[in-house]
């Protein structure tokens, strides 16, 4: 039921049940679906291909390659800053009346493994639900929003807080953006494979001390609701990134920043974990 997806070489791969590996390229005898944003265009063909893979022999398995991000060049990466009430109240900010929008801009993203260079005294994580775009579209209804998406992935929004508040009014953006700051993966998983895509367990820890602990429940504005909102106001393509805002215990609070040596896990139910050291 359903799909993985990954990124072997910079190539599109879907993962069996046995974590095997497929060159989807070769899959599906149509080159074009080496491409991420392509591939991720028709989540129906994908899933109707994830559905031969039994009979065949993998091209490889997972624990021998190092994956890289598996949308690795999106259109648009979308982020929602304070979208959970427990992280709003430890940042000492208000709710904001519409979701508080910004972009990692894309060449922040890596790899689940990779390690990220922290540039600053002052990086912080953020463990978010990253919703991937199948075949998006404009002004989508929240009751059928979910059906416009290929799959979900974990992603980590490193933030640098110096830089993030540096002007005034503050804009997210540079400081959520250097190169790195964007570990995405492993893998992206079609909602079919998780009980309920709005409300899964979510943890973040820091060489084992586990700092952030939520389910997406918690969302203050919902993956549909987040979805019909960005739609209303611009065209969603396939393989855009939502990052839908992290829950409280970031470092920030209590000045516990990232520091060289740090191995920083990000966990979702049923999608897995990213593992990055930082350097
Ligand atoms: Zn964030």
């Amino acid at each position: 039921m359903g799909f993985r997806l990954g990124n072997v070489d910079g190539r599109v791969v879907l993962v069996d049940d046995r974590d095997g590996w497929h060159d989807l390229g070769a899959l599906a005898d149509d080159d074009g679906l080496a491409d991420a944003n392509t591939a991720l265009a028709d989540p129906e063909r994908l899933r109707t291909l994830a559905g031969g893979l039994d009979d065949r022999s993998a091209d490889g398995v997972l624990a021998d390659v190092t994956l890289g991000p598996p949308v690795p060049r999106p259109r648009q990466v979308f982020a929602i800053g304070l979208n959970y009430r427990s992280h709003a109240e430890e940042s000492g900010m208000e709710v904001p009346p519409t979701p508080l929008t910004f972009t990692k801009f894309p060449g922040c993203l890596c790899g689940p493994t990779d390690d990220v260079e922290l540039v600053t005294a002052t990086v912080d994580y953020e463990v978010e639900l990253v919703v991937v775009v199948g075949t998006g579209g404009r002004d989508l209804a929240a009751e059928d929003a979910w059906d416009h998406v290929a799959g979900i992935t974990i992603g980590q929004d490193l933030s640098d807080r110096v830089l993030q508040f540096a002007s005034a009014p503050p804009h997210f953006d540079l400081g959520k953006s250097r190169p790195g700051y964007g570990p995405i993966g492993p893998l992206v998983v079609s909602t079919d494979r998780v009980d309920d895509p709005d409300d899964l367990a979510l943890t973040c820890s820091v060489n084992g001390e586990v700092r952030q602990d939520d389910r997406t429940s918690g969302l203050i504005v919902g993956v549909p609701d987040l979805l019909a909102y960005l739609s209303s106001i611009l065209e969603l393509f396939p393989g855009d990134l939502l990052f839908t805002g992290t829950p409280a215990g970031v470092g920030m609070t209590d000045g516990r920043f990232l520091s060289p040596g740090d191995v920083l896990e990000s966990t979702i139910e049923g999608l897995g974990t990213l593992r990055n050291r930082c350097v």
